[in-house]
């Protein structure tokens, strides 16, 4: 199968490259044309997977696909924004029918499951490599940056941490576990859900946001240098989920949650005025802690004092990464 009939048979035929709300032109010339309505902003994110950094050789095509667009629209979510469309650039060893159907299958499942349209990409031959490049509009001045944090807000995050970093022993085979335990944490893992919809909650309310992909205190150290105010976690607050508890108990549990990675939840930094309101109408907005004048990231006991954190957070070219 040639390239062009690869492309038109696995991805231009698939259910999110068909023309809708925001694409005025798709997959087919030379560029796709997007359509942003005024008074609102385009948000862009790409983000790579190559294969045996990011996901383990022969990972389940249908997974990674959910996987690499679920990860990427979860940066549309930190800033507020809604998805238009993405474009795929794929690097394949071979044109495989199996591994191409079902990795189309995954992607449409979690494009059509966000709203996000397939509007172009790149095809070409090597080692396995997949970047998408999410587009997405938010109104005029009110995206969620990094950079507005102010003391005495709170800071939330948007459900259960750790559970993706506690999977990945299940993922790359070093543990087993009972159903019950290893179906929700690899799920979690393989089709992170961005939280777009809380992100839009959001807009006009919290005065700072990301997504956590490197561990709560890694990322909450950006917010605190962004916004150059001091971010304090409170550890005896952070939501573990049952299954990870009883994966790894209690500890173990909460060092996933602090400086694992691959949580891709919203957290975010909210005046306190908001916090009811937003729980009231059922958004899982969990006070981890609260926003201090000073710099970098605390973390404390139940009694207020400061704990030594955990090991950072996965950084690549960085002194403990690849
Ligand atoms: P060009 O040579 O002009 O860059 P290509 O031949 O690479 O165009 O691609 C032809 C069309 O198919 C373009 O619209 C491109 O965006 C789209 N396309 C290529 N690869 C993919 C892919 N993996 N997924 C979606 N669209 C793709
Ligand atoms: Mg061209």
């Amino acid at each position: 199968m040639g390239e062009f009939e690869l492309i038109r048979h696995y991805f231009a035929a698939a259910s999110c490259a068909q023309a809708g709300e925001g694409v005025a032109l798709g997959i087919g010339d030379d560029c796709a044309l997007l359509e942003v309505p005024p008074g609102e902003q385009l948000a862009v994110s790409t983000d790579s997977l190559v294969e045996a950094v990011h996901f383990p050789t022969g990972a389940d095509p249908y997974l990674l696909a959910q996987r690499a667009l679920g990860v990427s629209l979860s940066d549309l979510a930190a800033m507020g924004a809604t998805p238009i469309g993405f474009t795929l650039a794929l690097t394949l060893p071979r044109a495989e029918p199996a591994w191409l159907e079902a990795f189309a299958r995954g992607l449409d499942q979690m494009a059509r499951q966000c709203a996000a349209r397939l509007i172009g990409g790149d095809t070409t031959r090597g080692p396995l490599s997949l970047t998408v490049t999410v587009f997405g509009r938010v109104s005029a001045g009110q995206a969620l940056t990094r950079g507005g944090a102010q003391v005495g807000d709170l800071l939330c995050v948007g459900g259960c941490l750790g559970d993706g970093a506690g999977a990945l022993p299940l993922v790359l085979g070093r543990r087993q576990a009972s159903t019950q335990i290893a179906e929700p944490l690899l799920a979690r893992y393989w089709s992170p859900q961005p939280q777009l919809a809380l992100g839009q909650a959001l807009c006009g309310k919290a005065t700072a946001a990301l997504d956590i992909s490197d561990g709560l205190l890694a990322d909450c150290g950006h917010i605190a240098a962004a916004s150059g105010v001091a971010l304090l976690v409170e550890q005896a607050r952070l939501p573990l989920s049952s299954a990870l508890r009883a994966l790894l108990g209690e500890d173990a549990a909460r060092q996933c949650a602090l400086a694992g990675g691959d949580d891709y939840l919203l957290a975010f930094t909210l005046p306190a005025q908001h916090l009811h309101g937003l729980q009231a109408a059922g958004w899982p907005v969990q006070v981890v802690g609260r926003v201090a004048a000073g710099e970098g990231v605390q973390l404390l006991d139940e009694q207020g004092r400061s704990l030594t954190p955990p090991a950072r957070g996965y950084q690549h070219f960085g002194s403990s990464g690849v």
